[in-house]
């Protein structure tokens, strides 16, 4: 089950914490992987190395997602160099915190930059591809806060919940061609922010999830090797919301 032998895929900002899983849980599959990144070329060199001492194979691609045009452009020349990309996680992401009396627009505009319109330059260019090679899979990395929404979140939940619209836009565009379109929602997941939480704010924040813990970057990334496999060809439009019950 979930052989993903033969199949090319790029996973944007796939150089540390949940991207980081997702490439190598992809090339676990039999994937070949394209790790993108945007700083720091020695994580994404350490991810292609991590892969290829188990087995897999992988190369890096560096760009910023935040302009659209210049996703577009790096999207299509990874595609036109493997011969095709079979599936595209847009993981790329940032949160600019803060309460909407603090706002600035400029930090809005960055987080939309990124959140949105990057998901939206690679997927625009993956679907040029997949339309080719009749069929790919397209999975944007959400987050439990674009159904839940947070304080302090409001500019980084509505960039999640535009990727849920996105979603099911684009999986009712494409389905025609064999192009399945889907989200993950991940909760609270281990990574260097939330291993910088003090101990007292984890043991709170695990109080609000009905499974009791923070979720593992493994744990999404199965999602990811599910909604990339042939095994999901009938899944499209969803959210695979992987949050240990804290949002139902
Ligand atoms: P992270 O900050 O470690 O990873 C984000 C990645 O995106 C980094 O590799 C970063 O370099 C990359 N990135 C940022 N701006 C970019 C740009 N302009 N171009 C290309 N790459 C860019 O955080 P993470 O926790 O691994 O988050 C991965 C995704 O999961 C994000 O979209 C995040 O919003 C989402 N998410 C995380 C959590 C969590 O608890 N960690 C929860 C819900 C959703």
């Amino acid at each position: 089950m979930f052989d993903l032998k033969g199949k090319t895929a790029l996973v944007t900002g796939g150089s540390r914490g949940i991207g980081r899983a997702i490439c190598e849980a992809l090339a676990a599959q039999g994937a070949h992987v394209v790790v993108n990144y945007v700083r720091g070329e020695d994580n994404a060199r350490a991810v292609v190395s991590a892969i290829e001492a188990a087995g897999g194979t992988a190369e890096i691609a560096g760009f910023d997602v935040s302009n659209m045009g210049v996703a577009e452009e790096h999207v299509s020349a990874v595609a036109k160099r493997l011969g095709k990309l079979d599936i595209l996680v847009a993981n790329a992401g940032i949160a600019q915190d803060g309460l909407l009396l603090r706002l600035k627009e400029a930090d809005i505009d960055q987080t939309l930059a990124v959140n949105v319109k990057g998901a939206l330059g690679c997927a625009k260019a993956a679907v040029k591809s997949m339309m080719r090679s009749k069929g790919g899979r397209i999975i944007f990395v959400s987050s439990v806060v674009a159904e839940m929404g947070n304080a302090g979140q409001t500019v980084y939940a509505a960039s999640k919940a535009a990727l849920l619209g996105i979603t099911k836009s684009l999986a009712r565009e494409y389905a025609s061609r064999s192009i399945t379109v889907n989200a993950i929602a991940p909760g609270f997941i281990e990574t260097d922010m939330t291993n910088a939480l003090p101990e007292a704010a984890r043991t709170e924040l695990c109080r609000a999830i009905p499974l009791g813990r923070i979720g593992a970057a493994a744990e999404i990334a199965a999602a990811a090797v599910y909604l990339a496999s042939e095994e999901a060809a009938y899944v499209t439009g969803q959210t695979l919301r992987v949050n240990g019950g804290m949002y139902v």
